[in-house]
């Protein structure tokens, strides 16, 4: 599929551009390289009578493109131009969106000591791609978006911070969401700092820890009709943070298990 005359496949120009004269000759200017160079004299479809400037780049052509005339041994690869190696789905992915802004978040959601899934979980969240009620109405795969414990639309906001179940929660943690406003949205969770802990890794560790669990209480709920109550919920905290010996680090494991035994404290 690569055009002879037009993509980048040999040298830093493409060939209709360092060619133009014999460019100018070809009545098949749309023609792949495969087809090209299906014939070692090259099947460039020129018109008769050639010019002077348009025979001299034929030759200039010819040994130009000659090395890469492949045979069926030849082996099939695709590097990268810049450093010769072959393409990794890091490699795409940075050439696709290398030139976006890094969010704001990525430290606070993907830097910090739990598992995988709960971090994508909390990656959702931040994009708002969390199925909550409300997110699904929007898709119409919902007849309503309202909140399973009271009356509300149930968007992420509403679902971790401002409907009754959860303030009852934070505040079973005795953790003061007060100064939380909607506009200002979930991340200001990180920003605010509800949870007093100015260790970046463990304040991450500890909220995605809360959030998963408010999560899996709404989940219960949904799925399963259960009203959990929250010395539960604080107990599976306690049991998911037991994540501490992912840990490297000694200090950052010894904080964790002093977070762990708050969620069970009397
Ligand atoms: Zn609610």
């Amino acid at each position: 599929m690569t055009s002879f005359w037009h993509d980048l496949w040999c040298g830093t120009n493409s060939l209709a551009v360092t060619f133009p004269a014999l460019y100018s000759h070809t009545t098949r200017p749309n023609a792949c390289v495969a087809r090209v160079l299906s014939d070692p004299a090259l099947l460039l479809t020129l018109r008769p009578h050639l010019t002077n400037a348009a025979t001299r780049e034929l030759l200039e052509l010819h040994a130009l493109v000659s090395p890469a005339l492949s045979t069926e041994e030849s082996p099939d690869i695709r590097v990268l131009r810049h450093n010769g190696k072959v393409p990794t789905s890091k490699d795409h992915y940075i050439l696709s969106f290398g030139s976006l802004m890094d969010d704001a978040f990525v430290q606070e959601i993907w830097h910090n000591h739990s598992p995988q899934n709960f971090k994508f979980f909390t990656w959702l969240l931040h994009r708002r791609r969390l199925s909550t009620n409300a997110r699904l109405f929007y898709c119409n795969m919902r007849s309503d978006g309202n909140c399973p414990f009271c009356s509300e639309s149930e968007d992420c906001f509403h679902l971790f911070l401002s409907c009754p179940r959860s303030k009852s929660f934070w505040s079973f943690l005795a953790m003061d969401l007060g100064s939380l406003l909607p506009a200002n949205g979930m991340e200001q969770l990180w920003t605010v700092n509800p949870i007093q802990e100015h260790n970046q890794r463990i304040r991450a560790t500890v909220l995605t820890c809360i959030l998963w669990n408010i999560w899996k209480c709404r989940n219960a709920k949904v799925f399963r009709g259960e009203d959990e109550a929250n010395g539960q919920i604080a107990r599976r905290c306690f049991d998911d943070l037991l994540w501490s010996h992912r840990c490297n680090s000694p200090t950052d494991r010894d904080r964790i298990v002093e977070w762990s035994s708050f969620f069970i404290r009397e």
